[in-house]
């Protein structure tokens, strides 16, 4: 029952993730409502939902024609089956009302990357300091209460934050420096690093939800993973004879949240298997 509960929260988080996905990059208020992409005419309301609107077949602007992405109700049916997996593996309380949130928050940085290339301060930093803050609930375990609330945890967590951080700047001066080496003498400069900016302060928010040592895990795997990406891409443009440039940016933030979602979910079981903890 509750997973059903859990199923239908999270289609209607998945309906507030594509709404603010919508206006944050485009600089509208956060819940301002939605609107046609082509024609900036307002959405009917069977369109608040986009699987609803798909089902009764009503995906089109009523006043330009023009279809409405399929991302709304792919992140709708992503969020709810999230949220029902989550409910059917721990025990309703506060660790999983703070995994789902923490879900949905990354899928929303996931989207907005993957559309602009963006990651937002206006999400990625208060939700660092609010990761944080309740880094003993969540890095406690799904046994944590507030009764036992262990604050050492907040070293973990403080930790992950400066690793994440120092880590992925790290990279993203090495790769800066690494730029002015070769744009030397060159008339066409380069000007694509490996993480940017919005890439950093994305670790630093999985520093905080994962704590110390999860985050250099996630951070290999990132790496890993955005390798055989770019690889992929790389073999796909060639394949298709469309060619390729050397030095095409890998987006790294779905990367870094997959493998930051794997830790997030599986970590515990993960960590006491490795040290018996
Ligand atoms: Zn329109």
């Amino acid at each position: 029952m509750t997973d059903l509960l859990f199923f239908l929260l999270g289609g209607l988080s998945g309906i507030f993730i594509n709404r603010a996905a919508d206006n944050l990059p485009a600089g509208r208020a956060i819940l301002a409502p939605p609107q046609c992409s082509h024609c900036n005419a307002p959405r009917a309301s069977i369109q608040l939902s986009g699987s609803l609107s798909f089902v009764f077949r009503r995906a089109r602007c009523a006043q330009c024609g023009a279809p409405l992405s399929l991302r709304a109700p792919l992140v709708e049916l992503g969020a709810a089956v999230l949220f029902f997996w989550l409910a059917t593996r721990y025990p309703f309380g506060i660790y999983l009302a703070l995994l789902c949130f923490f879900s949905a928050i990354l899928l929303l940085i996931a989207v907005i990357d993957l559309e602009h290339k963006l990651i937002l301060n206006v999400i990625s930093l208060p939700m660092t300091a609010l990761a944080f803050l309740v880094s003993p609930l969540l890095l406690g375990g799904p046994s944590a209460t507030l009764a036992t609330l262990d604050l050492k945890i907040y070293w973990l967590s403080f930790l992950g934050i400066i690793v994440g951080y120092g880590v992925t700047l790290g990279i993203y001066y090495l790769g800066a420096l690494f730029l002015r080496l070769i744009n030397r003498g060159r008339a066409q400069k380069i000007n694509t690093v490996a993480f940017g900016m919005g890439d950093v302060k994305l670790a630093g928010l999985l520093g905080a939800l994962v704590g110390f040592p999860a985050i250099i895990y996630v951070l290999i795997y990132a790496i890993l993973l955005g390798g055989i990406g770019a690889a992929l891409v790389i073999l796909i443009r060639l394949a298709t004879r469309r060619g390729y440039s050397a030095y095409m940016a890998i987006p790294y933030g779905p990367y870094l949240i997959l493998a930051g979602g794997a830790f997030l979910y599986f970590g515990n079981e993960l960590f006491a298997r490795l040290f018996g903890a």
